[in-house]
């Protein structure tokens, strides 16, 4: 079941629709319960992915790059949420906040070096912001960055990093004047092997356990004085920025888990009998169906008009809107439909299960709900 309206897309974005549609189906849903179970990361699918050209969407066919544009981004990922979060999310972290930011912020010589990598998928990408005492409030980081000869050394440690482990280079936010506040962090790209750089114990998450999630150390790790991102200073200025543009990624990724949570509950509300009728036709039941698709195609037109405006002057704003409604509404459909699966539900057995969990976070990372609606806020109401 589709009630997707193609409003707005190319020939073209159809065509690579349904082409992800494809791939997410037959690719990536064989064996998704069992990664969830056993906490497997995708190796196989990440491959396939950079053969397809879904690893460097974003990036220019210089760099070796796919050279698609925001609004074909934010389908792929919703057509692989749909099947399987955790590899979304694995996919957008790279492309979002890893190629994303090097590639509008990387000299010419660093884009040369790390793009066609990361592109091709030979290499995924990771990006690291949050530290244990600094979340919201990013600018309190503590991650120290010291130049010493040719080679920042960075000391401290970095929490919840997407693909860490997975990673062949990650974007660091680090401090390299501490009494500058804010000013004094500075954006680094940090190759994986880099000396003094290693990878904490994995979390262990409720959702999205096909992905992979750990902190990052850096013990006098060694870093090229040349892998900066923009100017020395200008770190924090890049990390929101690239924050601006990557909440499109989780906002489609919440798209696309509502769109499957929708699906499966008209599934099963047809198919489930009770009092001599299928659950379909009680009332309570409708309501429930008919605000899920109502909500749906609310997210996934605001998510597509932010994807297709993002580098206008209301972009950030926008993002910030289609982020906080998309995964507030896909949280509230995935309760939903777990609601209308009754005990089922409740079972590992079903895929809702599975998704009720996975959607949990689209309200916490990149953001949370309400730094989003901080945001919007502060758009709206500064002088
Ligand atoms: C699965 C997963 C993957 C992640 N991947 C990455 C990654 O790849 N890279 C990375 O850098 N980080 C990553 N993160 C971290 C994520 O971005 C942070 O968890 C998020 O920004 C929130 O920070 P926090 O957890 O420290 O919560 P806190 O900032 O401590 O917030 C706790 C609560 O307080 C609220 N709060 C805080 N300040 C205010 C305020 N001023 N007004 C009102 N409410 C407030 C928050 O909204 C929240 O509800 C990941 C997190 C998870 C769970």
């Amino acid at each position: 079941m589709s009630a997707e309206l193609d409003f707005g897309l190319s020939e073209e974005q159809r065509l690579l629709r349904d082409e992800i549609r494809r791939f997410a189906e037959e690719r990536i849903r064989p064996g998704v319960a069992e990664r969830d179970r056993e906490r497997r990361f995708p190796s196989r699918i990440v491959v396939e992915m950079g053969e397809m050209g879904l690893l460097g969407m974003l990036v220019a066919d210089q760099y070796g790059g796919a050279g698609f544009d925001p609004l074909s981004y934010v389908i792929a990922v919703e057509e692989l949420a749909r099947v399987c979060p955790s590899t979304a999310v694995t996919m957008s972290v790279s492309n979002s906040v890893c190629c994303w930011p090097i590639a509008h912020f990387g000299s010419e010589d660093l884009k040369q070096r790390v793009l066609p990598e990361l592109a091709s998928g030979r290499m995924i990408g990771g990006f690291g912001l949050t530290e244990s005492g600094s979340g919201s409030d990013a600018g309190s980081l503590t991650t120290r960055a010291e130049l010493d000869g040719d080679n920042w050394v960075l000391n401290g440690e970095k929490a919840w990093i997407t693909n860490a482990g997975e990673a062949g280079v990650y974007v660091v936010m680090a401090k390299t004047d501490p009494e500058a506040g804010k000013r004094g962090i500075t954006a680094l790209v940090v190759p994986a092997d880099a000396p003094g750089l290693s990878v904490g114990t994995p979390e262990a998450k409720m959702g999205l356990k096909a992905s992979r999630t750990a902190p990052l150390l850096f013990e006098n790790c060694r870093v090229r004085a040349d892998n900066v991102l923009g100017e020395v200073g200008a770190g924090f200025k890049i990390a929101l920025r690239t924050l601006d543009h990557s909440r499109l990624g989780i906002a489609a990724q919440a798209v696309g888990i509502h769109q499957r949570a929708l699906e499966l509950a008209v599934e099963y509300a047809r198919a489930r009998v009770q009092f001599g009728v299928p659950i379909a036709s009680h009332q309570a039941i409708q309501f429930k169906i008919a605000t899920m698709a109502t909500e749906l195609e609310a997210a996934r037109a605001l998510t597509r008009v932010a994807a297709a405006g993002e580098h206008r002057s209301r972009g950030a704003l926008l993002a910030s809107e289609a982020k906080l409604f998309a995964s507030e509404s896909a949280n509230r459909a995935c309760y939903e439909s777990l609601q209308i699966h009754g005990g089922n539900g409740f079972s590992d057995e079903y895929e809702i299960s599975r998704l009720y969990r996975d959607v949990r976070v689209t309200t916490i990372y990149e953001g949370t709900s309400e730094m989003q609606r901080w945001v919007i806020a502060r758009h709206l109401t500064r002088a």
